[in-house]
């Protein structure tokens, strides 16, 4: 992978308060890295940095072998989509696309094939002469994606775009942007707290936290091997235990960890009376209390007491386990090779 963005040591303060605190990322030419942490760990002051909307304390950018720690904003080829469309309400949308065309001295009939040619892409053709504020949610971003390309940029920016749109929408607006991306391999640094988003949409991601990347992968990587308690959390509903509850649920444990994360999906939940199934060799099994059980479409998520310590468990809502009831005495297969063994926080 070549490092066509690549950013080194990022430092800002804003007071006395470290807000980027030594952030390095490389992303590879047509690549979507996402960056994917807690509101306020520093992931728009990042873009903006990058941008060249926030200056940095410390640090360098590098974009196609160009530095641009030092240019203003317009010399840097980045274009930028952010949360609230921030389009301008006096131009009509053929107009904001055209605008950044328009500033750096594009000829009329350039600028009007240009920008047809990219409301086609987001399917508003028909909405050229209109104005922003007669658009939905979805269309004004849409307009917004549409602008941010217009002037060919070598890095697109992408600040949580989806969040202020309803759920349906945003599924379809992120399916669409991923499609753009691909088709036109464009180079992509999206930002998200939403861990779905982020597992659905990257080549890779990166977990933030508190000014810094504390972990970086594919999202199959990620998903499956958190490094930190902080990782297990974000990237999914983990169960984490600390080294008394893993000893109380495992019995033995192989390492000196202090704490220890399961998948839901992984604890297998046997119903009262249910055997053991032949092939759980080397398996665990507990006793337990079903405590809750909810319905979280294709999965039913129950929470399970047992040796004191609640546990999720993820079952498949395949009809088969509508009898699991809250009061129930049930039986779980914990398997202690899909046990993971956490690292402390910046270790
Ligand atoms: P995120 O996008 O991950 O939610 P931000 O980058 O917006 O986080 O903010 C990171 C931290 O920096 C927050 O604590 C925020 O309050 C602070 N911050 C952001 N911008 C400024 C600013 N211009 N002045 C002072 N503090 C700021
Ligand atoms: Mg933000």
């Amino acid at each position: 992978m070549n490092d066509y963005l690549k950013l080194q040591d990022i430092r800002k303060l804003f007071g006395s308060a470290p807000v980027l605190d030594g952030v390095d990322l490389s992303i590879g030419e047509g690549e979507l890295v996402t960056l994917l942490g807690p509101s306020g760990c520093g992931k728009s002051t990042l873009l903006r940095c990058i941008a060249g909307l926030t200056e940095l304390d410390s640090g360098s950018i590098r974009l196609a072998d160009k530095e641009l720690t030092k240019l203003p904003p317009r010399s840097r080829d980045v274009g930028m989509v952010f949360q609230s469309y921030a389009l301008f309400p006096n131009l009509t949308v053929s107009q904001n696309v055209e605008y950044g065309m328009r500033m750096r001295g594009v000829a009329q009939a350039a600028r009007r094939a240009r920008s047809s040619e990219l409301l086609a892409m987001v399917d508003l053709e028909d909405k050229r002469d209109v104005y922003p504020q007669s658009l939905s949610g979805g269309q004004q971003q849409r307009v917004a994606l549409a602008r941010s390309l217009a002037v060919q940029p070598k890095l697109l920016l992408l600040d949580e775009p989806l969040s202020a749109l309803d759920a349906k929408i945003r599924k379809n607006l992120r399916a669409e942007i991923r499609d753009i991306q691909r088709r036109l391999g464009m180079t992509t640094l999206f930002v998200t707290h939403d861990q779905e988003e982020a597992l659905i949409l990257s080549d890779r991601i990166c977990i933030m936290n508190q000014g810094q990347i504390v972990q970086e992968g594919s999202p199959e990587q990620l998903y499956t091997a958190p490094r930190t308690e902080f990782a297990a959390r974000f990237m999914g509903s983990y169960n984490v235990f600390n080294r008394a509850e893993a000893l109380a649920l495992f019995r033995r444990i192989d390492s000196r960890s202090d704490r220890f994360a399961i998948r839901p999906e992984s604890v297998i939940l046997l119903a009262d009376g249910e055997r053991v199934q032949d092939d759980a060799d080397g398996m665990i099994d507990v006793g337990g209390e079903v405590l809750s059980v909810s319905v979280l479409g294709n999965i039913l998520r129950a929470t399970v007491m047992a040796e004191g310590i609640p546990l999720t468990v993820d079952l498949l809502n395949d009809g088969r386990w509508l009898r699991v009831r809250e009061g129930d005495h049930v039986t779980l297969l914990l398997d202690p090779a899909q046990l993971l063994h956490l690292e402390q926080e910046g270790a």
